[in-house]
């Protein structure tokens, strides 16, 4: 599966412990990041992945391409909910195509580990099966 991580600045240390928490889970999956959100993961833990640009900078909108062709199967997404963010539409775009393409999203710890733990009994299979991007195909 491919699996994508997102934190704002305030929930950094959450997401890391969430992972910790559950990094057995995750090893052994594609694991995709926002950049900064993806260096504090790999220093706290053994997984490998894949970073993307800072959300502020784009990394956002580079996971959404991800989700427009509906290759990302799952995302953890902490935001900051008392916060504003310069890039409030890259994350507006990101949340919509989500919804667009049907992908498991969490934006807070709680349903993250409702997520996590249905990934781990395999209810989340069915992500291989849908029809993943394909060129010249629109929706
Ligand atoms: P970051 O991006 O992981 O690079 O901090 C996340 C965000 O703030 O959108």
């Amino acid at each position: 599966m491919n699996i994508a991580f997102i934190a704002h600045d305030r929930k950094k240390d959450e997401m890391v412990n969430f992972v910790i928490a559950y990094e057995n889970v995750f090893t052994g999956h594609d694991l995709y990041s926002t950049g900064t959100t993806g260096t504090r993961i790999m220093e706290q833990t053994d997984l490998q992945i894949h970073r993307f640009m800072s959300g502020p900078l784009g990394g956002d909108q580079q996971i959404g391409a991800m989700v427009a062709k509906n290759e990302m199967d799952l995302i953890i997404f902490l935001r900051d909910p008392l916060m504003a963010q310069p890039h409030e539409p890259d994350i507006s775009a990101l949340l919509r195509l989500c919804d667009v393409q049907g992908i498991p999203l969490a934006t807070n710890v709680a349903t993250a580990e409702i997520l996590v733990l249905a990934l781990d009994r395999g209810d989340l299979g069915w992500r291989e099966l849908v029809d993943k991007y394909k060129p010249g195909v629109e929706l």
